[in-house]
């Protein structure tokens, strides 16, 4: 006998009244968010005992009413939600969301496709090859590129520098995916001395070790040297496997390697891989006043970047391009399961490090089409303007020092105290001022032993006059530090 199955309450929320009642506030709270960003203060909340009050509380056993859990939620997270999205946000290099993006990412949740495979989500296919095609296009990368739609730039790496690893070992007869690296013949793998942090996670992920590489020095921006490069290629011994990392946009200074020479220098040996970490600064590409940044770029085998940066998709989107798919392709497909249904079309399991996964090409596709080509370089050349405008701004004071060349969206700064203080104590002590104030948020860095503030303008919403006001209020912050 088949036992009678009791039906969940739950499903009741599923009924048309429960499930109307319950979106449309759901919008009303979103709708109010949205539209309070530029005027909420943007600040980390560092009540952490009054965010666990309302939010660790027991797993009940009956479950709560889901309008009452939407409730409860949005007014108990509110006090820990971070202005991120909004226009005077300037920290790490944090994109917005574009409202079209944003709307796409609600439909992405609501069709709840697991864009892993063709027959899961046909259109999360679709739309992924129109994705690979526009940005192939907009960064001027080779036409035969694969691509790949991760979670960030540091999937990105993950995925490129897999390709990389299997590439440089197929060369010599090692099957890597099959063996592993028991055994192997060692790999060689440069990297420049201000490789993000995220290289050498990947590296870290890959078994090719994040401490066994070679690290070539840098110069005062940021750039990886041409004849320190010239050395350490010098020093690997022919033939061997050989893997070259570069930076296209530095997370402090904006600056970029410069990739042409480098690549070149790359390119004397015979199979040695370079990958670009080109997280905002591949966008550099879509404005013709920065593309001479990024000249070259597209000799590389391999690139990383991020959508939820520049792009301004909500998070997570990053973007894996690989010259030559069919070491993508080897790199990243999964063992055959027997129960998967292939297609002839595109199978995103073969190009990103996961199974399951979101569709998250719809908010990218979203962006793009909205924005066309025009769009998306005025998004970069705004930013561009802005950083240059903060700088200038901040630098009317004589007790402000600009300490990297401007050349994209990212701006570092020191503080000198008027009679001749601890520079880096006031530094640190205006950013932290600058943070607690709410009007922007912005963090510190080290810069060449030197304690620094870094402003990155990634936001499409950032006004001239948001600017201003922050220029104001980072001023505001070192005039109260200097009165005590
Ligand atoms: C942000 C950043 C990364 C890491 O990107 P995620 O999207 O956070 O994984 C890598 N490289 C550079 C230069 C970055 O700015």
């Amino acid at each position: 006998m088949i036992a009678r199955v009791r039906t969940l309450d739950a499903t009741d929320a599923a009924r048309g009244a429960d499930l109307d009642a319950l979106i449309e506030r759901t919008a009303e709270l979103a709708l109010g968010y949205l539209r309070s960003l530029p005027d909420r203060p943007v600040r980390v909340d560092q009540d952490v005992e009054s965010l666990r009050r309302s939010l660790v509380i027991p797993l009940t056993e009956d479950g709560e009413d889901a309008l009452a859990v939407i409730e409860a939620l949005a007014r108990g997270a509110d006090p820990g939600i971070v202005a991120m999205a909004g226009p005077r946000y300037f920290g790490f290099v944090i994109g917005g969301s574009l409202p079209v993006a944003v709307a796409a990412d609600w439909l992405t949740t609501t069709w709840d496709q697991n864009a892993g495979l063709y027959v899961c989500g046909p259109a999360a296919s679709v739309v992924e090859e129109a994705v690979g095609a526009w940005l192939i296009e907009l960064f001027g990368l080779p036409r035969a590129s694969s691509y790949g739609l991760t979670t960030g730039c540091q999937m990105a790496h993950f995925t490129c520098l897999a390709a990389a690893r299997h590439a440089v070992l197929a060369r010599v007869g090692w099957d890597v995916e099959a063996r592993g690296l028991f055994g192997a013949p060692e790999v060689h793998v440069i990297v420049g001395a201000e490789a993000h942090a995220t290289v050498g996670g990947a590296l870290q992920y890959l078994g090719m070790g994040r401490d066994r590489v070679t690290v070539v020095a840098a110069d005062e921006q940021g750039r990886m040297r041409v004849e320190s490069l010239r050395e350490a290629m010098a020093a690997v011994p022919r033939n061997a496997p050989t893997i070259v990392c570069l930076q296209a946009g530095n997370v402090n200074t904006g600056a970029f390697d410069p990739l042409g020479p480098l690549i070149a220098i790359a390119r004397e040996r015979d199979g040695a891989w370079v990958h670009v970490d080109g997280a905002f600064g591949l966008w550099a590409a879509a404005s013709p006043r920065t593309r001479h940044l990024v000249a070259g770029v597209e000799r590389a085998d391999s690139w990383a970047t991020d959508a939820h940066k520049w792009l301004n998709v909500p998070y997570d989107s990053g973007l894996a391009f690989v010259a030559n798919a069919e070491h993508h392709a080897a790199a990243l497909t999964p063992p055959h399961a027997t129960y998967l249904e292939y297609s002839p079309t595109r199978d995103q399991v073969h190009w990103s490090p996961e199974y399951s996964r979101r569709a998250r090409g719809f908010t990218v596709y979203a962006a793009l089409r909205h924005l066309g080509r025009a769009g998306v370089r005025s998004l970069v050349e705004r930013c561009c303007n802005i950083a240059r405008l903060m700088a200038d701004g901040l630098a009317r004071d004589a007790r402000v020092r600009i300490l990297n060349d401007v050349v994209l969206n990212q701006v570092l700064v020191g503080f000198v105290p008027a009679d001749g203080g601890d520079a880096d104590e006031l530094t640190r002590a205006v950013v932290k001022r600058v943070q607690e104030d709410g009007v922007l948020w912005l963090s510190g860095t080290t810069w060449h032993g030197m304690a620094a503030m870094r402003i990155s303008v990634s936001n499409w919403s950032t006004t001239v006059a948001d600017a201003e006001r922050s220029v104001a209020a980072i001023l505001s912050a070192l005039d109260s530090l200097a009165r005590r």
